[in-house]
């Protein structure tokens, strides 16, 4: 057992308190734990929160600016008639349980993150390839981030608390450098175990996620334009397929992903109902829960992040975790880190949270 990076611990307090896990996984083993801090268990909504003091707001991530404004403009597109089609809606609707929910959900948040399960490499590797198509940075640089989250929610220094305020909490924490997200102790405190991995550090390297994009999108618009272009027998009938599919598939698809990932940082913090006080703001939020397809039982995640299960109750329904028992029936998830029983059934136990789990 490797040294524990921070030693304090959250604590939780009544409505429901955590109890400990019962019995953990295989793959814990030879683990680093790191636990949240200590701080006052009641926040206010809309309490003032300072930004993380390791935010320079003088180093504005152009990057990410420009790429999150181009991608906007040009799912403007979509109004255009010219680049409408059916199929590239369908692809749009379809490419958001694709990337959004077996990339970024399954992959990024409960596999890589959090550890809830295990599948086989190749599948692993495959699906985060998904998560890497939503123009969500690497696939180290999102754990980094969520793992900082987790380990300091709603206080110093999560990187995107909307009680700092709602636009920094939704989207603003992207366009600015944050020296703890992005410093090379980060990457051995909070992804060691995703760095460990050549796959993931070829995509980390040179940014090579982002010609994934690249390629991603040219993809997109071959394959409509070699489909329209047969069925019309037409370059431009070929042309307007191909490009409705890009807008669609990409543009469209990606900015939704988007809105509906960060809505889990905003929304799931300041609306909805709490089922556990877990000392910070976390929320159940039903509408987020249906546009991400169950990350919106955040208080839930909170409570129990190691869980694979983000729905705690029969109505909180879960697509995600569905999809993770879908795999498991074929023999392609397995260790699944179930709901804790003790915690569903409301059990008084002090907290030691063992939940972010670093290999
Ligand atoms: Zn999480
Ligand atoms: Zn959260």
């Amino acid at each position: 057992m490797q040294p524990q990076v921070s030693s304090t611990q959250r604590t939780t307090t009544p409505r429901k308190t955590r109890p400990s896990r019962p019995g953990s996984p295989g793959h814990v083993a030879n683990s680093v734990v790191i636990t949240p801090t200590t701080h006052a268990p009641t926040i206010a909504v809309g309490g003032a929160l300072a930004r993380p003091a390791t935010v320079t707001l003088g180093r504005v991530m152009w990057p990410y600016v420009i790429g999150v404004g181009s991608y906007h403009l040009l799912a403007l597109l979509a109004f255009v008639p010219w680049c409408f089609s059916w199929t590239g809606v369908a692809s749009a609707l379809l490419g958001l349980y694709v990337f959004g929910t077996l990339g970024i959900n399954l992959c990024f948040h409960r596999l890589l993150t959090h550890r809830s399960f295990e599948c086989p490499r190749w599948l692993e590797h495959g699906l985060s390839l998904l998560g890497v198509c939503c123009m969500q940075d690497s696939p180290a640089r999102w754990v980094i981030a969520h793992r900082i989250h987790h380990q300091h929610s709603d206080e110093q220094p999560d990187p995107h608390s909307p009680l700092v305020n709602f636009l920094w909490g939704h989207m603003g924490w992207l366009f600015f450098e944050n020296h703890a997200t992005t410093s090379v102790g980060a990457c051995d405190r909070y992804a060691r175990d995703i760095l460990r991995d050549p796959f993931y550090r070829r995509l980390d390297r040179k940014m090579f996620w982002l010609w994934v994009n690249v390629i991603q999108a040219g993809l997109f618009y071959l394959a409509g334009f070699a489909i329209g272009s047969l069925w019309t027998r037409t370059l431009i009938g070929g042309m307007q397929f191909g490009t409705s599919l890009l807008v669609w598939g990409v543009f469209v698809r990606t900015v939704a992903v988007w809105h509906i990932t960060w809505s889990v940082n905003s929304l799931t913090h300041i609306f909805g109902y709490r089922t556990y006080e877990t000392g910070e703001n976390s929320r159940n939020n039903w509408f987020v829960a249906l546009i991400s397809n169950g990350e919106g039982w955040h208080n839930n995640h909170h409570a129990d992040q190691r869980s694979a299960a983000h729905g705690h109750q029969w109505w909180e329904i879960d697509i995600t975790y569905l999809t993770i028992r879908m795999l498991m029936l074929v023999g392609l998830a397995h260790n699944c880190v179930r709901p804790n029983e003790r915690l569903l059934d409301g059990a008084s136990v002090s907290t030691a949270p063992a939940d972010l789990v670093v290999d």
